[in-house]
């Protein structure tokens, strides 16, 4: 596995077309599952490039500047968690290799699913247009075939679709499964800043996704939420069920996602899960 922390270094070092994974770092098991599907995609379709892991704590992304000050920054660790996932080549590169002082870097425009009312844009403004910047940026300095993007992150993966789209950009975005702890807990670099009691308490975000399954529209569904949000002394910023696809209300039928914001003590977590409507005729005639 290469280790290049340039541009100069990584077009040099560039074998071809690869599949790119994005992080910042503090890489965990749900990171490993992005890298290991980005090698086994790499090899299957004969991509000489194999994957490659950009680690960079994106500045621009963060609304809150005490967040961006004590993100964690393993390198170390990282790397082996990379070489043992079947990672080719890690791009690390400091601030000014990706936003150097004498270029304009563009932050490309916002496509309408980065701003639904009530989500992310609401509690943290800014941040999507950081996302769509550094994206952007990577992607063309990577140019992969493909990239692999977490759905933890949902809302930001829809996002990064919508933004290769938009920019008619030859790169298949594939989504992985949120990878958890073994009792629920979407696996997240920042859960290391939870006590031990907030740990206990973000537990409620799992098991509100758990409720809200159970429930046969959204209204309900988003009651549930509360509730079990709520019973844990947790107000959300958001929970709620939306169209899959464009996280605007939800349409009759339609795929829908439960997606979930919320500080437990001074750490701000996100999770959501997959949601079926089911019609009360439908419901009833399987019997439900
Ligand atoms: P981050 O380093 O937090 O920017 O995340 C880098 C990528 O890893 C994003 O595509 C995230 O959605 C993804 N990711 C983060 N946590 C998880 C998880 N628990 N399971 C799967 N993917 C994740």
């Amino acid at each position: 596995m290469k280790l290049v922390t340039t541009r100069a270094d990584l077009r040099a070092a560039r074998n071809g077309p690869a599949v790119f994974v994005p992080t910042m770092g503090a890489l965990h098991a749900g990171h490993a599952r992005l890298i290991e599907r980005a090698a086994k995609d790499s090899a299957a379709l004969g991509l000489t490039g194999g994957c490659i892991v950009s680690i960079f704590v994106n500045p621009t992304q963060f609304n809150d500047p005490a967040d961006f000050a004590r993100y964690p920054k393993t390198l170390e660790a990282d790397l082996d968690l990379c070489r043992a996932a079947g990672c080719s080549m890690v791009y690390a590169p400091a601030v000014d290799d990706i936003y150097p002082p004498d270029e304009e870097v563009p932050t490309p425009p916002l496509p309408e699913v980065a701003t639904r009312p009530g989500l992310e844009d609401a509690h943290r403004p800014g941040h999507f247009a950081g996302v769509c910047r550094v994206v952007k940026r990577l992607f063309d300095l990577v140019r992969p075939a493909a990239a692999v993007f977490g759905e933890k992150d949902w809302q930001q993966l829809q996002v990064v679709r919508a933004m290769t789209q938009q920019h008619g950009l030859d790169i298949e975005i594939v989504g992985e499964p949120t990878v958890r702890e073994a009792d629920g807990l979407a696996m997240s670099s920042r859960n290391r800043f939870l006590s031990a009691e907030d740990r206990a308490r973000a537990l409620a975000l799992s098991r509100a996704l758990c409720a809200a399954a159970g429930e046969k529209q959204p209204p309900a569904a988003e009651a549930a939420m509360r509730r079990v949000l709520s019973e844990a002394g947790i107000i959300p910023e958001y929970a709620v069920v939306r169209d899959a696809a464009t996280l605007g209300p939800p349409r009759g039928g339609g795929v829908c996602r439960a997606l979930i914001a919320a500080r437990v003590g001074d750490v701000r977590l996100i999770d959501n899960a997959a949601f079926v409507q089911r019609h009360s005729e439908t419901a009833s005639a399987l019997g439900l």
